[in-house]
């Protein structure tokens, strides 16, 4: 198996074809970190980060989209201090009696058959819905949870649209645990539609839109391309999956599809695969058409740390830099990801 360490090596080797499309869409720079220990933390250092006198940096930008992460595995055996108690079970939790305890919307509620919508009591923007999951455990991973989920979603798009036309901007996420950003521990996504687009998902539709005036292809399809022809990347029936190699933070996965609905088995797969290695914190974010339009769907799907660490996943580097530190290595995740696909009884 491929190591990060190793990615240049890697690209360089690969077809002049292949080369041409890597280096329009990413820029690799490789350097060696070096420092002097003291004899008094030698024994200490060298026992927990290994060698660790010269540490292989690998920087991987996407210059279109201006991501730009720094690998060092050393960083993942980084003492952390001030782990916290963790327990899951909520005593009195209003989302296990939502339909009594939550606000609904306006225009009503969607009930499906594994979670209902409510209306967010302290709105990101003036629509915005929590997707309440009938099971208070929040780490789902079943198939038809996730597709019923996808279903509720875009009802209430759709619902939501008709009380305000203007409103033809959907995004949806899910932010599991405190870690990625959720208040409450039962197991909930959101939907947001807004009468402006989201920043992110604007910015990755012009870069699409300039790729093709560019090149005369499909910036999301060379990106599975890319990883595809690194082991990076799969597909998974109509849906591309790929870790991809200027994650956000650590162990992101992207999946480009047509439909929503399909995403399901293949986040199905990949939150699998994160508990087998135990994340139990996640971000999944979906960047969609506007409302009555056909367009390719980014999903991503973002590690945000251990639930019993007090120490935030993410800083000045990723804040202010514009660069995120990361630890894992994509290539480690693909392997495991393809083998979860392996295993599965219906491949
Ligand atoms: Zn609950």
């Amino acid at each position: 198996m491929h190591r990060i360490s190793e990615i240049e090596e890697i690209v360089n080797s690969e077809s002049e074809e292949f080369r041409r499309i890597f280096y329009r869409i990413f820029s690799i720079r490789t350097c060696d970190g070096e420092l002097s220990l003291p004899r008094e933390i030698r024994e200490w250092a060298k026992s927990r980060f290994g060698e660790c006198e010269r540490q292989r940096i690998v920087r991987i930008t996407n210059k279109l989209s201006h991501e730009s992460t720094l690998f060092n595995e050393l960083r993942a055996k980084r003492p952390l201090d001030a782990k916290s108690e963790v327990n899951l079970e909520v005593k009195d939790c209003a989302f296990c009696d939502a339909i009594k305890r939550t606000p609904a919307d306006v225009f009503g509620r969607v009930v499906g058959r594994h979670c209902l919508t409510a209306s967010n009591i302290a709105k990101y923007d003036c629509m915005h819905a929590v997707v309440i999951f009938k099971e208070h455990n929040p780490l789902v991973s079943d198939v038809d949870v996730i597709d019923d989920i996808f279903n509720v979603v875009e009802t209430w798009f759709e619902k939501a649209n008709v009380h305000n036309p203007k409103a033809v901007y959907p995004f949806f996420m899910w932010n599991c645990l405190w870690r990625a950003g959720a208040s409450i521990i039962h197991g909930h996504a959101q939907a947001l539609i807004a009468e402006e687009p989201y920043p992110k998902p604007l910015q990755l539709k012009k870069i699409r839109n300039r790729y093709f005036e560019n090149y005369g292809s499909e910036y999301l399809e060379d990106l599975f391309y890319i990883h595809n022809k690194l082991r990076l990347g799969f597909k998974f029936e109509d849906t591309s999956v790929f870790v991809y190699l200027t994650p956000v933070k650590e162990k992101e996965v992207l999946m480009v599809s047509k439909k929503l609905k399909s995403f399901a088995k293949p986040l199905s797969l990949a939150l699998k695969c994160y508990y087998s290695l135990g994340v139990m914190s996640f971000n999944v974010a979906a960047y969609l058409p506007p409302l009555g339009e056909e367009d390719l769907i980014l999903l991503r799907l973002v590690d945000r740390g251990n639930i019993e660490t007090k120490t935030a996943d993410i800083g000045g580097m990723e804040l202010y830099a514009g660069a995120s530190v990361v630890s894992s290595d994509p290539f480690v995740l693909a392997e495991k990801l393809r083998n979860q696909q392996l295993n599965l009884p219906s491949c």
